[in-house]
Parts: C-alpha cells; structure tokens; sequence
C-alpha cells in the first residue's frame, strides 16, 4: 500500500498518528547509545519534559524502555512497600490494572470506585482519606475505557491534606489535559510515548518530585533492578549536563524522535496562548468540535457530564439497533477507531482517539468523522455525513 493515500488512518486511543518529521527521525538505522546525537536528544527531551511537565526544578524526569504500564509500575516500585496503604480512585480499567500492580509490591490496597462513566466525586475520595489513612493515593487523569476525566490536581491537594504522597497516570492525558507539577499537588505523573505526546509506542516517561524521590531513599527493600529511580537517575543527570553514561540502553531511534515530537508540542500557538498551554486548549477545542459532529450523528457520551469529560478521545455508546460490527464497518471505510474496553460495559460502545499530533490535522478530523457517519449509514443508521462532516468545520472554526 502506497503511503497515505490507501493506508488506514488510526484514530485509536494510542497509539497515534505521528508526524513525518517525527517518523524521519525514528526510521532508519540504529544510533548508537553514546553517540553525541543520542546523548543531545536525550538531554534536550529531558529539559523539555520539564516544560510539558510544568515540573518544579529539584523534580527529576525519566525516560526508560517500555510502556505506560512500566512506568505505572516504577511509580509503584519506588513508592510502596510491603503492608504500605494505598488508595486508588478506580474510573476504569487501567485503575484496575494498578490495583494488580499494587498488590504485587504487597500493598494493602483500597478503593474508591464510580460506575462506568462516571467521575468519583471528591467528597467520597475524602471519606476514604479519612478512613483509610493511606501513605500513597493512585488517580487515572484520563481513564482510556470511558472517556472519564478526574481533576488530578484537586485530588492531589486532598491526598497532601492528609498526608499521602499522590501519584497520577497521564498515559492518555500528558500533553493535553492541563496539569501542572509546579503547583506540588502532584509527586508522580507518569506517561508514555504513543499517545497524546504523539510519538511511536516504546517510551515509558514520568517525572518525580522531590518528595516521591525520598520515598524511594527510605524504602527498607530494593526495587526491581530495572525500576530503580536509583538507577536510572545519575544516566537522566548525565544526559541533561550532556554527558555519557550506561545503565541500560536507550530505545535510540525513539529517543531522536522524541525531541522533535516535544518541540512540535511546545511551539504550537493557539489564540493568545503559545507552548503547552496552546496544547491543551487546542485538545479541548478539537474534543469540542467533534462532540458537534457526534450530535449530528446522534452519538451518546459512555461519559455523559461534559465536565468530566476527557479532551483525548470520545467514548460513544452504539444505538439499540448496532454493536461492535460499527466498528468494522468504519475500518472498511479507511479509519481505525477501538472497540469498548471497559469490562462491564465492553460490547456496548466504541472509542475514538483524538490526542497528540493528530489532531493538529484537519483533514484526519473530516476523514474521521466522514468514515463513522458512513459506517453508521452502513449499519442501517440515517445519518447524513456531509452534515456531521459540516458540524465538525463549524466548531473548528469557532
Ligand atoms: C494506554 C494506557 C495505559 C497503558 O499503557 P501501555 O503503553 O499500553 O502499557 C495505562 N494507563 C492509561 C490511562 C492508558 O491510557
């Protein structure tokens, strides 16, 4: 298939579309892990993780191999210890899959969950605060089965009150959703490569405050080697003084492409605001607009307050009368959007990406919205495309 005329877009919530740019810099043969190209792209990512981060200077960023899971899973290795208590706002299902990591490092875990497509109200998280009086609080900023956002910050300014140390998994909310580490309300904020940082998959990045970095002075157990902030801190030191240092080896490529991605976040300029703010108002304009179309396809939010509504993709429940054949329908239509993920919920909805580069292209939105009318059509739904495709510019354009 000849490049971007018959390849399929992918509009799943990560991984992404990404830029040519981005895609110039990742392909190709490897680079070595001490070369002087590795070590300046390493160094410049670090330095720009601190700007998307919003992170407070004596907070450290790391960039390790792996996936959004490892890196949920360093920030519990690094944090909790046996018989530690925690406590996780549960909006879905990757809060569920760190309760299971949880569990292993032998935490006494708690929760405090909602319904699928709902918010947990902070006034339950502060009951459970009281009751539990747990050491470390776990919030999913942006949960991927539901579309279900939580005010990451609010939640972290209640966990200091009393106080647990607060770690967020942005892996489908940094870079889009506003959070800032400056503000202190957050110790961990954890995220990877291939979704709203528009980068390929491969990447586990987090930035940890000072005091998530005491945490893991003063546990009486060494972590997992490979998870060890420990190990990894003097190599993310080095890489920012620019100097060369092993622990392990870099994903090389990845690591080039990274600050090309980042740079393309952080000039991006949008009404009066420039850089990562620009980033996260142009994610909520977007999600705005396309909330336009869904209406004119009469597509129902699994997340039904707007408020709590995440920016980086749509959750949209199928009508009585289709299922998860919409979503092969739409594939046959040139765009790729996911099926339903939530357990509970699984065969009753769908979801769209919308995060990272992608959306700074116009065309990927008009195709994308075109393809779900027309899958909708095709199932047997009377939609109008050229209507949903029309609602969508006229949001853009406000
Ligand atoms: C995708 C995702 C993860 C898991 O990331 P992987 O890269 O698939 O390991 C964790 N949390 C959230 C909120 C996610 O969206």
């Amino acid at each position: 298939m000849s490049e971007g005329v018959s390849r399929p877009l992918l509009m799943v919530p990560g991984p992404v579309e990404i830029s040519p740019e981005v895609s110039a810099a990742h392909s190709g043969s490897p680079i070595g892990h001490l070369s002087d190209d590795l070590v300046a792209a390493h160094g410049r990512a670090l330095e720009q993780m601190r700007q998307i981060w919003q992170a407070p200077a004596d907070a450290q960023p790391f960039i390790v191999a792996g996936s959004g899971t490892l890196a949920m899973e360093m920030a519990a290795a690094n944090l909790v210890e046996p018989g530690a208590k925690a406590l996780v706002v549960n909006t879905g299902y990757f809060s569920e899959r760190m309760m299971e990591i949880l569990r292993r490092y032998g935490a006494r875990v708690s929760s405090v969950d909602a319904e699928p497509g709902y918010a947990v109200p902070l006034s339950a998280i502060e009951i459970a605060l009281h009751r539990n009086k747990p050491d470390s609080v776990f919030v999913t900023h942006v949960d991927t089965s539901t579309g279900v956002r939580m005010p990451a910050q609010a939640v972290g300014e209640l966990a200091h009150r009393y106080g647990a140390l607060t770690v967020v998994d942005g892996v489908c909310a940094t870079g889009a959703e506003p959070l800032s580490m400056d503000s202190g309300s957050v110790d961990v904020y954890v995220s990877s490569s291939q979704k709203a940082l528009g980068l390929p998959p491969g990447l586990a990045l987090l930035v940890v405050n000072d005091k998530a970095l005491d945490a893991r002075d003063k546990l009486s157990s060494l972590p997992p080697y490979y998870l060890d902030y420990l190990a990894w801190r003097p190599v993310m030191q080095a890489y920012e003084a620019r100097e060369k240092m092993y622990f392990a080896t870099p994903a090389t490529n990845l690591v080039r492409a990274t600050p090309i991605a980042f740079n393309e976040m952080l000039c991006d300029v949008f009404g009066e605001t420039q850089g990562i703010e620009a980033r996260w108002r142009r994610h909520a304009h977007v999600a705005k607009a396309l909330n336009q179309a869904w209406r004119a396809l009469r597509l129902q939010h699994v997340c039904e307050r707007s408020e709590d509504r995440g920016v980086t993709l749509s959750a949209l429940r199928y009508s009585s009368k289709i299922g998860p054949e919409l979503v092969s329908a739409i594939c046959r239509q040139g765009v790729i959007v996911a099926g339903g993920l939530h357990p509970k919920i699984k065969n009753t909805y769908f979801r769209v990406g919308h995060m990272g580069w992608s959306i700074t292209q116009v065309d990927f939105l008009v195709r994308t919205v075109r393809a779900i009318a027309n899958g909708l059509r095709e199932c047997g739904e009377a939609v109008s495309p050229d209507e949903a495709v029309a609602e969508l510019e006229a949001g853009l354009k406000n």
